[in-house]
């Protein structure tokens, strides 16, 4: 009698676009498929590859962090820039991985087809950030493996990316590089946030920059979506409901976060102050602390840095402030005088910004409103000062402030400053308004029902796992 064909176990390619807030949330998703079964390999660039890895040593050596691998197994793949390069020139990098990463990754899969069970058997099936583009897409379709996209922002965002043919049927962007027509906001419904025609991501890059090239590649990459399996999106239900009713084929999975607390690997390119922060956090009192980052890519000029540093310091509030060693133009962190030594509070370089807003001292963050700093707020109850800088930074800014409403506005005044007295000020109205502090709270319970057994992004998440699982 013919023995039967080995099962296949579900072994899924994972591929973050090579930026810090994504390949966070595409390792959250790791980590969720291995929970349900799956072995996982993630493919990072190169370059980020040797961050995370070494990141990751040097915080399961200091207790920061959180640095488990459960049944993932990390893989560089070149990114086709050089050791030195730019790869803040995001066109550059974008076009340089489509040519370089896709003939590796599909080496990578077709070479895993004789892989033994210990090694995670044939993969089966590929993640793949949507902004990594078509290629990865291509790549599972010549392969012959099932696909998915997952998109790691809001909702909002990649619906005003999938009207790109009614936003110029409308007048609202040229149809040959996406630019403005028409310098104001549009609204895809009239329940859905307004946004600006400026911040739409393509028109955030000069045109001198590559800002048409940007524009193609991500109406290439609408295409690409089209043919996968799924697009998944680090969203819930009740965060962006008339987005996911006007766009159903986008399906909200999130908010995925867990990982850290749970001790998992995060994917952090530095390595985070965990210990120092979190005693810290232990011996403030409850709701006392103001909580400031700016995620992994905004920068200030030297003179918002100072003006910063000093309505933190009128607050009168202990802080814990994230200064990364690149945060300010030119790299000096040009402190007010004596600062550091009157300091209420804590300066580090990176936190386990998870643990430190799950930490019960922390009040509330000044934010720039990247998505995954959204959900981590969100999903921890905390009030934001929303003081965003970029793309769809601005739409994350309209739904605390405007629809969810749980959070205040930071606003520059005429010299373009957010002032110290204007950070005082809203920090302290942050921190007594109690009706603010009630819908955030009902909103953190709205998300953590939604990832709860039952709830819909868990629900969405199954039958997603269900689906990849028929490879
Ligand atoms: N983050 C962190 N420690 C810090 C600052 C940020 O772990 O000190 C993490 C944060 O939890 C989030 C990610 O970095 O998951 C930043 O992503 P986000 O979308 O908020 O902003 P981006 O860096 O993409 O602008």
């Amino acid at each position: 009698m013919a023995a039967a064909p080995a099962r296949r176990l579900p072994h899924a390619l994972v591929i973050p676009y090579p930026a810090q807030g994504h390949v966070i949330p595409l390792l959250e998703l790791a980590h969720a498929l291995v929970d349900r079964g799956f072995t996982v390999t993630f493919a990072n660039s190169e370059f980020n590859h040797h961050r995370v890895v070494a990141a990751m040593k040097e915080s399961s050596c200091n207790g920061g962090g959180g640095a488990a691998l459960e049944r993932i197994r990390l893989v560089a793949v070149p990114d086709g820039m050089a050791p030195g390069e730019d790869r803040n020139n995001l066109v550059r990098l974008t076009v340089l991985m489509a040519e370089h990463m896709a003939p590796r990754v599909e080496d990578l899969i077709r070479r895993s087809s004789s892989a033994a069970a210990d090694e995670g058997g044939p993969i089966t099936c590929m993640v793949a950030d949507y902004n990594v583009g078509t290629w990865a897409l291509d790549v599972a379709e010549r392969t012959g493996i099932r696909s998915a996209a997952v998109w790691p922002a809001s909702a909002a965002v990649l619906a005003s990316i999938l009207s790109i043919p009614r936003l110029i049927e409308d007048g609202v962007i040229d149809a040959q590089d996406g630019s403005a027509l028409s310098q104001g906001t549009f609204q895809l419904s009239p329940d859905m946030p307004a946004m600006r025609t400026a911040h739409l991501a393509w028109n955030c890059i000069g045109k001198h920059d590559g800002q048409e090239a940007l524009f193609r590649y991500i109406v290439g990459g609408v295409r690409a979506a089209a043919k996968c399996d799924f697009v998944l999106c680090n969203s819930f239900h009740g965060a962006e409901r008339a987005t996911f009713a006007r766009f159903p084929s986008v399906v909200p999975i999130g908010p995925l976060l867990t990982g850290e607390r749970r001790g998992k690997a995060v994917g952090h390119f530095w390595r985070p102050e965990g210990g120092a922060c979190l005693s810290w956090l232990d011996a403030q009192p409850a709701r006392s602390v103001v909580y400031v980052a700016f995620g992994s890519f905004t920068m200030f000029d030297a003179r918002q840095f100072r003006e910063l540093a000093l309505g933190l310091e009128r607050s009168g509030r202990p802080f814990l402030w994230v200064v990364r060693p690149d945060i300010v133009h030119g790299d000096v962190h040009d402190y007010p005088d004596g600062f550091l030594d009157r300091a209420r509070g804590m300066v580090v370089a990176w936190s386990p910004q998870q643990s430190v807003l799950a930490h019960p001292a922390v009040a509330c963050f000044v934010s720039h409103c990247g998505w995954n700093s959204t959900m981590e707020g969100v999903r921890n109850g905390v009030p934001f000062l929303a003081w965003p800088y970029f793309a769809d930074q601005f739409v994350n800014q309209g739904y605390i402030c405007d629809v969810w409403k749980v959070g205040l506005r930071a606003e520059a005044d005429e010299s373009g400053v957010v002032t110290k007295e204007q950070i005082a000020s809203k920090v302290e109205e942050l921190m007594s308004d109690e009706s603010m502090r009630e819908r955030v709270e009902a909103m953190k319970k709205v998300a953590h029902e939604s990832i709860s057994e039952g709830g819909s992004s868990y629900r969405n998440f199954d039958n997603f796992v269900e689906a990849m699982k028929k490879a």
